[in-house]
């Protein structure tokens, strides 16, 4: 038998990537599939920016680049942050990668010594427990439910939090919930961390444009200055300018920690793809309004899929701040349908109503359901309307 280093026992595939994979195989087998399973935009990349890809490939922008990104894009990121976020940044403390996910493995690989502990708030992004047990850390996770617009307390962080925390990671607005917390909230979260000055805080912060809500975003070293010193912001392209497939993505924090997750980066990937760095560029230095009819539309179907979903016998969802996913309640309506989990759920309504959801416990909290809305209004109708039809409403 083929021997594999322990690492790999300890992880799973990405549970989301999974359902869409499965969605596609349906339908491939000429079934009709809705999948509301994705987890990115399905707008085109912005023509501009496309734009400024095809002239750097023309003129030659085809080569290796620095390490960590290009001198322009490392400006427009420090820029940006200066801009949205009031934080400012040298260009030592910014590194630039192929996609957020990738910023956080970095980030991970230069802070975690086996057994150290990450806390995580539950529910989280399917990624981070599993990143965390690539370097043999240890995920503590802290459950928040839809009680708490999924957000934790600062007695429940102090709780969570021991002598072996060596890392906290928020994400805010969130996926898999929508919800963001407020400047307040983090303040007092910051408030807590203060007291454990080993801890290193990670944002990320990929939603920050895609928030409806009144109040604006902010990430913790934003709310908690103190803890500037020791946080590591993560954002990208990916979500604000439906750019996942160029694979984008930056981290900003302390000059040694960047150092460090500068080195990683380049024994593994080396540079980002010199030509999206050029899409970026011109992402984060172009006209923001491209942003916002996206931000409407995510809004319009948001306002939608909870009215439907509140409608429906055994249902209950919370109404979001941002990003384009919801969360909703559904432990009444699987129990009634006879479903022995929510992954049996899941399966059976991907069998047989056509509509493909991830199952709340692919993100750590049982009994609830992620529901994107990154597809069109037609298609949300009809899987409403199937949803609906399938738990007897
Ligand atoms: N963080 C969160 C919370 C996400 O949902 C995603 C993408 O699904 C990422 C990070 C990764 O984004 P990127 O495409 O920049 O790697």
């Amino acid at each position: 038998d083929l021997q594999l280093a322990d690492r790999v026992q300890r992880i799973k595939p990405s549970p989301t990537l999974a359902v869409t994979a499965r969605a596609a195989e349906l339908r491939a087998a000429g079934h009709d599939v809705i999948g509301l399973g994705a987890g990115e935009p399905d707008f085109d990349t912005p023509a501009h920016i496309i734009e400024a890809a095809v002239q750097a490939a023309q003129q030659g922008q085809t080569r290796y680049t620095a390490v960590d990104g290009t001198t322009e894009l490392k400006q427009a990121v420090i820029d940006k942050l200066q801009r949205d976020n009031q934080l400012s940044y040298e260009a030592n403390q910014i590194l630039v990668s192929s996609g957020a996910k990738q910023s956080l493995f970095n980030a991970m690989a230069a802070v975690l010594n086996e057994g150290d502990e990450v806390v995580i708030p539950a529910p989280y992004w399917v990624s981070y427990p599993d990143m965390a047990l690539v370097f043999g850390a240890q995920p503590v996770f802290v459950a928040a439910g839809a009680e708490s617009r999924f957000k934790i307390t600062p007695e429940q962080l102090e709780q969570a939090l021991t002598r072996k925390t060596r890392m906290v990671i928020l994400n805010s607005p969130s996926n898999p919930t929508g919800t963001a917390y407020t400047r307040d909230e983090l303040a007092a979260l910051g408030a807590v961390l203060e007291r454990h000055p080993q801890v290193v805080v990670v944002s990320d912060d990929i939603y920050e444009h895609i928030l409806w809500r009144d109040e604006a975003f902010s990430n913790i070293a934003m709310a908690a200055p103190q803890l500037f010193e020791r946080t590591i912001v993560v954002n990208g392209v990916s979500k604000a300018y439906a750019m996942t497939g160029w694979r984008i993505g930056y981290a900003a924090g302390p000059a040694p920690l960047i150092g460090a997750m500068k080195k990683v980066q380049s024994q593994s990937t080396s540079n980002p793809a010199s030509i999206s760095q050029a899409a970026a560029l011109a992402a984060l230095n172009g006209d923001q309004g491209c942003i916002q009819p996206m931000l409407e539309q995510f809004k319009a179907r948001h306002d939608f899929v909870v009215e439907r979903l509140n409608a429906m016998p055994g249902v209950s969802c919370t109404p979001c701040d941002g990003t384009f996913y919801c969360f909703p309640h559904m432990e009444e309506a699987m129990n009634r349908t006879g479903a022995e989990d929510d992954v049996a759920f899941a399966e059976q309504l991907i069998n047989d109503a056509g509509v493909a959801l991830v199952p709340g416990s692919a993100f750590g909290l049982p009994g609830y359901a992620r529901i994107s809305y990154a597809t069109s209004m037609e298609n949300l109708e009809r899987a409403m309307d199937r949803l609906q039809q399938a738990l007897g409403g």
